[in-house]
């Protein structure tokens, strides 16, 4: 069993650290909230001063951090990850971030020795606390057959995307066809309704016909036909708007960077943006229902 540094205890690090911890490894946090490293400490992990002396003698160190921000500070700051590493320590940030930043902080690691590989999650925190999350990653094979033994214990499947940044990619991807599937999912009900068919009729004819999507079969955004849909619970989180808002902001800024076009991705993101300035932000994405429902 190894020694693993994780730095990032929030929602979703304290329930992966906790079943890092469970399956036999030593674990040393380092967050910049108390609370968050009293719950790690509650679940049995050490307690590390800073970034440093968290990733210091480990065999790998797990980032969790909000952003790109965050994840370029801890590794190339000051005393941070990257000075203190040992030479045969593997990093694995598992933050949603850009493209860009996980490669440029993949290229610092290199310069020292360093394999890295970017292995961002889909499964929430429910995912998380349940050991069945799905990573996507980026980076060279020799750094993902060292990284997936790690990652084991916290997921449903372990998924090698290509060369750095990949696994950003894939999650940026997917997070984006998600979003555009809850919008027109949203928007099919809204018209539905005002055309004078019945929601449950139209769930059972479309969840069998072309129109089939995981927004509609497995997360409805309308209250009913899925008992387990955040929809039945007032549009309690789940995966926020806010996260939401976010991924789609990264999913822009990199096809600009790329020439790619995505126009519905763009419309998405305005609409989510929209969503959460009106202060929607800590209610789940399928509220989004909501603002399409409030019609023309
Ligand atoms: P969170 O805000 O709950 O946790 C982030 C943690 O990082 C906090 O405890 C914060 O104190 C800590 N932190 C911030 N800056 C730090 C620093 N410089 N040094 C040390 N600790 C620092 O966020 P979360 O929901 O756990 O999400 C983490 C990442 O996972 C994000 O990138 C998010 O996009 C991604 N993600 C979240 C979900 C979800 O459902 N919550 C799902 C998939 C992916």
């Amino acid at each position: 069993m190894a020694e693993i540094g994780f730095i990032g205890a929030g929602n979703m690090g304290g329930p992966m650290l906790a079943n890092l911890i469970k399956a036999g490894h030593s674990v040393t946090v380092f967050d910049l909230v108390q609370a968050a490293l009293d719950a790690a400490k509650g679940a049995g992990a050490a307690i590390a001063g800073s970034p440093g002396d968290a990733a210091a003698r480990r065999a790998a160190v797990i980032t969790m951090l909000p952003a790109g921000a965050q994840v370029r500070d801890v590794y190339t700051g000051d005393g941070g990850v990257l000075a203190r590493a040992a030479e045969d320590t593997l990093l694995i940030d598992c933050s949603t971030i850009d493209v860009t930043t996980a490669r440029e902080v993949s290229e610092a690691a290199a310069a020292r020795g360093l394999e890295m590989v970017d292995a961002p999650v889909s499964g929430g925190v429910a995912g998380a606390v349940a050991g069945a999350l799905t990573f996507m990653v980026g980076g060279a094979e020799s750094a993902f057959a060292r990284a997936e033994p790690i990652l084991q214990p916290m997921a449903k499947a372990v998924v090698h995307a290509g060369p750095s940044g990949n696994g950003q990619t894939a999650k940026i991807c997917n997070n984006m066809m998600l979003a555009a599937a809850m919008i027109v999912t949203s928007e099919a009900f809204a018209l539905a309704d005002r055309l004078g068919l019945e929601r449950q009729t139209m769930f059972d004819i479309v969840s069998s016909a072309t129109g089939q999507c995981w927004a509609l079969t497995s997360y409805c955004p309308v209250p009913g036909p899925v008992p387990a849909s955040p929809a039945n619970r007032d549009y309690q989180p789940g995966f926020t708007a806010a996260m939401m808002n976010k991924d789609l902001k990264l999913a822009q800024q990199a096809a600009e960077a790329a020439g790619a076009a995505t126009p519905v991705g763009a419309e998405a993101a305005r609409l989510y943006d929209e969503f959460c300035a009106a202060g929607n932000e800590s209610l789940d994405f399928s509220a989004i229902f909501k603002l399409i429902n409030a019609g023309r």
